[in-house]
């Protein structure tokens, strides 16, 4: 049975095969890393995980590209503002390559914390300069691009047609005027494929039209192009690339290669707060730090994020994670029951849950379905260790790390207090030795309220999640 995946460009949910043999070439528009990525962006993320591993899942070898932008993405997705990366460094006072390092090396400790496996590559923006030239070069050459006072500009009005992944309406948009009216752009949505770098840029390199940087489009065209050839199978992003960025990669591989650079195109659905976006720019996001804080695992976030489709919006509330934890714990829970059965199950049964599970998900990664068949498994009355077997074998799709769950990991995790619950309970301690019955109570009802019972006897006091 093939794998089935939807694809935005044919607007239909196809079967899947490589273009070429059975390694299937993905690229991945990875993090900007000019602050800390939030738990809408491990959306994302977690999304292009669960495709890597459903794709393994089914047999077959990847080579995945992934990029960190660490130059060249302006405020704006259409060349609008100041580029990320500088500006962060002004305000931080810090060097833009600093500021790369720091949030690259922490968006890869939350990947790591998700039990997301890294991409084969990893491309940095910054190490591909003299590829990106080389690819405007071409353009220019083939005649879509031109100079302007800026930089060099591609003209989109040289295209068979634009836009092709959405179905915006440009005409429309342009009444509606997000797009900055320069004089020099033959078409307003004439996009910049390489930056004039203005005097206090910090990042600029040498090319025939002056210091420079590159646009982010093309950092990603021509990284993707460099590992995986001009055609590839499956290119990755979330929904807010569609109209401009996997727009543009398009249009510049029309005109550098004179074809689409991948045959599946896939986009996340966001991540939502009070229904609305979360993002950086609305200052309403929250990290995995955040949600630690407040006693949720990254991995019963991912949980959470199973709840839904990756092309169905999904609103996070609080509420929902912590019941999501609470899911996490049940699973542990029943993982180590089966670890300890003794019954044994018909191979046949086996049989029929796997391919369930797999007909599930690789049913264009339907992971609420696939989550449904986990949970029959797991609230099975027979315990036994064949459906622990069982349940392994899920989990190289699900990367819920269930193999290093036992009864003693079980015991600890019970024993273990979130260090903010540990903050509060010190200074209860201190209350009470204080005789401060107050505040001592005060913080008993805050620990109540956030889900531990509390219990005062002679030996001193036991707190225990509820
Ligand atoms: P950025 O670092 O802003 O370029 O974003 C990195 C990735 O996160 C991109 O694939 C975005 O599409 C994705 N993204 C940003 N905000 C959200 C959100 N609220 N929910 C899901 N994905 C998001
Ligand atoms: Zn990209």
């Amino acid at each position: 049975m093939p794998v089935k995946l939807y694809n935005t460009l044919t607007r239909v949910k196809e079967d899947f095969r490589p273009l070429e043999g059975n390694t299937v070439r993905i690229y991945s528009c990875g993090p900007t890393v000019y602050n800390f990525a939030h738990i809408g962006n491990f959306r994302a993320y977690l999304f292009m995980d669960l495709l890597r591993r459903t794709l393994k899942y089914n047999g077959y070898e990847l080579k995945h590209v992934m990029n960190i932008t660490d130059v060249g993405h302006l405020e704006s997705d259409a060349d609008e503002g100041e580029d990320k990366m500088e500006k962060a460094a002004r305000k931080e006072n810090k060097d833009p390559y600093e500021i790369a390092k720091y949030y690259t090396d922490i968006f890869f400790r939350d990947m790591d914390r998700l039990n997301i496996n890294r991409p084969e590559i990893i491309a940095k923006a910054t190490e591909h300069i003299p590829e990106m030239l080389e690819y405007v070069q071409e353009i220019l050459a083939n005649g879509y691009a031109y100079e302007t006072s800026k930089g060099i500009y591609f003209d989109i009005s040289k295209l068979d047609k634009y836009p092709v992944l959405s179905n915006r309406k440009l005409d429309e948009q342009i009444a509606g005027a997000r797009v900055d009216v320069d004089e020099e752009k033959r078409n307003p949505y004439d996009f910049a494929l390489w930056i004039k770098a203005p005097q206090n840029h910090i990042m600029k390199w040498e090319s025939p039209w002056g210091l420079c940087y590159p646009g982010w489009h093309i950092e990603c065209s021509a990284m993707g192009r460099k590992y995986l050839g001009k055609q590839f199978d499956i290119h990755t992003g979330g929904v807010d690339h569609i109209p401009t960025h996997h727009e543009n990669e398009i249009a510049q591989s029309k005109g550098a290669n004179g074809c689409i650079p991948a045959k599946t195109w896939m986009h996340c659905e966001f991540l939502q707060i009070d229904n609305g976006k979360m993002s950086k720019s609305l200052g309403n996001t929250y990290t995995l730090d955040n949600l630690i804080e407040k006693g949720i695992e990254p991995l019963a976030y991912k949980l959470f994020c199973f709840s839904s489709h990756y092309t169905k919006k999904l609103n996070f509330t609080w509420e929902g994670a912590k019941a999501a934890q609470t899911s996490l714990e049940r699973l542990r829970a029943g993982v180590v029951a089966h670890l300890e059965g003794t019954e044994k199950i018909d191979p046949e049964v086996i049989q029929e849950y796997k391919s369930k599970f797999k007909g599930a998900i690789s049913d264009d990664l339907n992971i609420t379905s696939a989550m449904g068949i986990v949970w029959e498994v797991v609230r099975h009355e027979k315990k036994s260790r064949d459906f622990w077997n069982l349940l392994m074998d899920f989990d190289q799709v699900l990367g819920l790390d269930l193999k290093h769950v036992t009864r003693e990991s079980l015991k600890k995790e019970e024993q273990e207090l979130p260090d903010e619950i540990k903050a509060i309970v010190e200074q209860r301690k201190q209350a009470r030795a204080n005789k401060d019955w107050t505040l001592s109570d005060k913080l008993r009802d805050m620990l109540q309220e956030k889900g531990y019972t509390v219990k005062d006897s002679k030996e001193g006091m036991t707190v225990e999640k509820a």
